[in-house]
């Protein structure tokens, strides 16, 4: 549906400014749903040096993992420890299972696919989420996707990060961003897979109107959600090189929930934010911003820096 921009009604009934994760899954599921991340990949193109790189210029050795020490036990005992965690935590009794770590559908198709699989004979757990990178869909992989998809919830993490090929040289990706549209189209053909955007803000030479382009893009495109984060440092990184040089500065907090606030505003309420902000999961290993290792508070600045400016996801939509 287009419509013109600024004309918009609130469009939410519930207590945040845009449209949460928490609140998707409660429609999907009727029910409050929670993901067990698991580390069974051990690499990705880019640790290959399939693109003659060697990482994204952000990322430590453990790809992303929660918990990287897990990589050492099985995909079932990963399960059964973090579903304890996770059921005591928040009297939770249904799960997806999260293949976070690096590049969860880069070669080893069959041995992915088994996993897939297997994680889906626990009574308990109701789908899987996988995070890949827009490169590594081969027809294979989107096949058993869409085969899962018939009996049980199939997301897709997709590492996209930017839009723009510059900071995308910058973040050394190894991919263009006619890569990520190309793999966000060949996603949306699965009529019931669904596909989360990640992107990161605070990148060298971001602007409002490219924020804006790129909540404008994502709302054309149909993702089903977002995940935010901050460009941060850790410690060891190719990114951390920069930071000592002085040629790399993060953002401070307001100056980053005002870049969320305005993509927010021209994002699609229809789209989920499964996250504001990055969460450092080694507290130790993270060098900068400092606020980044605080759990609660960005994430809150943020909400009330939307409440104080009276923005809300889709206010200023273009496109629904
Ligand atoms: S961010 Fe992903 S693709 Fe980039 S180096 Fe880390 S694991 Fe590999």
């Amino acid at each position: 549906m287009q419509q013109s921009a600024s004309v918009r009604t609130y469009p939410f009934d519930h207590d945040k400014r845009y449209y949460p994760l928490s609140q998707r899954y409660r429609l999907l599921f009727n029910q409050r749903v929670f993901k067990i991340s698991v580390s069974v990949a051990q690499t990705c193109p880019n640790r290959q040096g399939t693109h003659g790189m060697k990482a994204c210029i952000f990322c430590d050795e453990w790809g992303a993992a929660a918990y990287h020490a897990d990589a050492q036990k099985s995909l079932s005992d990963q399960i059964s420890l973090h579903r304890e965690i996770i059921r005591k935590r928040y009297n939770a009794d249904k799960f997806l299972v999260y293949f976070q770590a690096y590049t969860n559908t880069f070669g080893r198709g069959q041995e992915f696919t088994s996993m897939y699989q297997s994680v889906l004979l626990e009574d308990d757990v109701i789908g899987i989420v996988v995070g890949t990178r827009p490169d590594c869909l081969p027809l294979g992989i989107l096949k058993t996707f869409q085969k899962i998809a018939e009996t049980h919830f199939v997301s897709v993490e997709l590492g996209v990060q930017s839009f723009d090929d510059q900071q995308l040289l910058f973040l050394e990706r190894g991919h263009d961003s006619a890569c990520s549209i190309a793999a966000i189209k060949k996603l949306k053909a699965l009529p019931t897979v669904d596909v989360c955007v990640h992107l990161m803000f605070g990148l060298p030479g971001e602007t409002d109107e490219q924020l804006c382009r790129t909540a404008v893009l994502l709302s054309e495109l149909r993702v089903d959600g977002v995940k935010l984060h901050n460009l941060h440092v850790l410690k060891g990184t190719p990114l951390d090189g920069l930071y000592n040089q002085g040629l790399f500065q993060p953002v401070e907090l307001e100056a980053y929930a005002r870049k969320v606030s305005v993509f927010l505003e021209h994002l699609s309420p229809q789209i989920a934010v499964h996250r504001l902000t990055a969460v450092a999961n080694r507290w130790d290993d993270l060098v900068a911003p400092a606020w980044t290792k605080e759990k609660m508070r960005p994430a809150q600045f943020i909400e009330e820096y939307l409440t104080a400016h009276d923005i809300w996801q889709g206010k200023s939509a273009a496109f629904y």
